[in-house]
């Protein structure tokens, strides 16, 4: 039985970059690097290599989430022309996973601290 409100809690602390398990630590060292443990309560952030896998998958997802209804609705609205469309969203979809890279991954371990948070002791 999923728990809303510790569902809410652990979504709410992925998307603020922060450890699912104390929320007192963030999970990044600048824009691209992962720290290996949390600062506040030790939790290994990284499982196995190739553990972020699905981070990529989220990411992917939410890019075309957003681009593909993105273009219809500027096709209805604006009546923009194809060729701005396909630079505006290429543009998009190489700016946006960049952005989003850090919240794909914060938001992947947030879920698999959710389904499973008793199977990464710390160190
Ligand atoms: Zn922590």
């Amino acid at each position: 039985m999923i728990d809303p409100r510790r569902f809410g809690r652990i979504l709410s602390l992925g998307l603020r970059l922060r450890c699912p398990r104390c929320g007192y630590a963030p999970i990044f060292r600048g824009w691209f690097t992962l720290l290996a443990v949390c600062g506040g309560c030790g939790l290994k952030f990284e499982r196995e290599q190739g553990y972020f896998v699905g981070a990529i998958y989220l990411n992917y997802a939410a890019t075309v989430l957003v681009a593909v209804p993105g273009y219809f609705v500027l096709d209805y609205l604006v009546g923009l022309s194809l060729v701005p469309q396909l630079l505006l969203w290429g543009g998009f979809c190489i700016v946006f996973p960049l952005w989003f890279f850090r919240y794909s991954k914060s938001l992947w371990l947030s879920l698999d601290y959710f389904f499973d948070p008793g199977t990464r002791e710390p160190f």
